[in-house]
């Protein structure tokens, strides 16, 4: 029996490997590491693959949403409006910048904001809204940026799991105000360690974004903010340069994976099967099935299973964010966000990745049904 790995980084290093041993080869020799034309011709390369004129790369796709908050001098006293069932991070730099995150239920179809209930969540001191494009899949963006027109309001896109997706034919991250992305290996577009990246179409908010990133420095030793240190290697965005050119063609075979499971798994009974929305192309980070909670633990039944057959499946997220230890305080009584919450019970995200073959995902196929007999 083999076993199907959730991810496999290895398979995608056998095709572009020595492309990219040569591109960090020249890195190396070139002597300058941190900075320089290998971050910048990304930069470029990067705005331009998304359709904005400024792209400021980082540390990490967190870095990125961290610097973007803070860019729009969001901080205490403010509420920035955003989903619960995401990883952390998307709420938690909402905390370091000293803001207070807004949690809404999801939309039971797609896992990401239930738009609804964004209007009725805002208050005075809503500053920013956080939609993100879960398991690579966007919001619908068209109705997003017209409730925040209407309170204008600014929109950070979560852009982490969704690098290439689009809505209504325009790339997540082109849309909103500021576009967050992360470069963390297992995204769609995945460095080899950290990094991410900013997108804006406003030159002065990428101008803030760089001194931020660069110790609150414009120039020299002369310090107008408090900043961080959150830069790309050089290294990596030369891995990134090579990889960005077969983002489009590993997107495309996501596609076909996600096509193929829908066609083998829909006559299975039990499951509910991931939808796009008219109008949204996912990018399918994850495929990321329901197990119906006909009784309780049947999803961790299921997941068990399959691991007997080799099958490892993941659990994105097991606990909604308002329900963690950090977030207790903000007193969310349990069941105010019913679909947040039966969403972490039933959710199970099978093996997905450009690579996986036919093969493999015919056992993942047989594994699951034989699971659900
Ligand atoms: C991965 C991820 C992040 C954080 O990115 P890092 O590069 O790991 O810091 C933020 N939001 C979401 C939705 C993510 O999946």
């Amino acid at each position: 029996m083999n076993t199907i790995p959730p991810f496999d980084l290895s398979e995608q290093f056998k095709t572009i490997g020595s492309d990219i041993n040569q591109a960090v080869l020249e890195v190396l020799a070139s002597g300058r590491y941190i900075g320089g034309a290998t971050v910048e011709n990304f930069e470029h390369q990067f705005a331009t693959y998304i359709g904005n004129s400024e792209c400021v790369t980082c540390n990490s796709g967190t870095d990125a949403l961290y610097l973007a908050l803070r860019s729009l001098n969001i901080g205490a006293g403010d509420e920035v409006i955003t989903s619960p069932f995401t990883f952390i991070a998307t709420a938690e730099t909402i905390s370091a910048v000293g803001a207070t995150p807004i949690f809404v239920d999801i939309d039971p179809q797609t896992f990401t904001l239930n738009l609804d209930q964004v209007e009725t969540a805002m208050t005075p001191k809503t500053k920013a809204i956080v939609p993100v494009h879960l398991f690579g899949q966007p919001v619908d963006m068209t109705r997003l940026m017209s409730i925040a027109a209407t309170h204008t309001i600014a929109v950070i896109e979560d852009c982490a799991q969704a690098t290439g997706a689009e809505w209504s034919g325009q790339k997540v991250g082109s849309i909103g105000h500021i576009g967050c992305f992360s470069f963390y290996p297992t995204k769609n577009l995945g460095a080899c360690g950290d990094g991410g990246a900013i997108t804006t179409n406003d030159p002065e908010l990428a101008a803030t974004i760089k001194m931020l990133r660069d110790h609150g420095r414009r120039r020299g030793y002369y310090h107008e903010e408090h900043g961080v240190n959150s830069r790309l290697d050089a290294v990596q965005a030369a891995i990134l340069q090579i990889k960005l050119r077969h983002l489009d063609a590993w997107n495309e075979q996501r596609c076909q994976i996600a096509d193929r499971y829908h066609r083998l798994l829909s006559p299975l009974p039990g499951i509910v099967l991931p939808q796009q929305l008219a109008g949204g192309q996912s990018v399918w980070n994850q495929y990321t099935i329901r197990v119906n909670e006909t009784e309780p633990g049947r999803r961790d039944a299921i997941k068990s299973a399959i691991a007997q057959q080799g099958v490892i499946s993941m659990i994105y997220y097991p606990y909604p964010l308002h329900q963690q230890p950090i977030y207790k305080s903000l007193g969310y009584p349990i069941g105010q966000l019913p679909e947040v919450d039966r969403a972490a019970r039933e959710v199970l995200s099978l093996p997905m990745f450009p690579e996986l073959s036919n093969e493999q995902q015919d056992q993942v196929v047989y594994s699951l049904k034989d699971s659900l007999g």
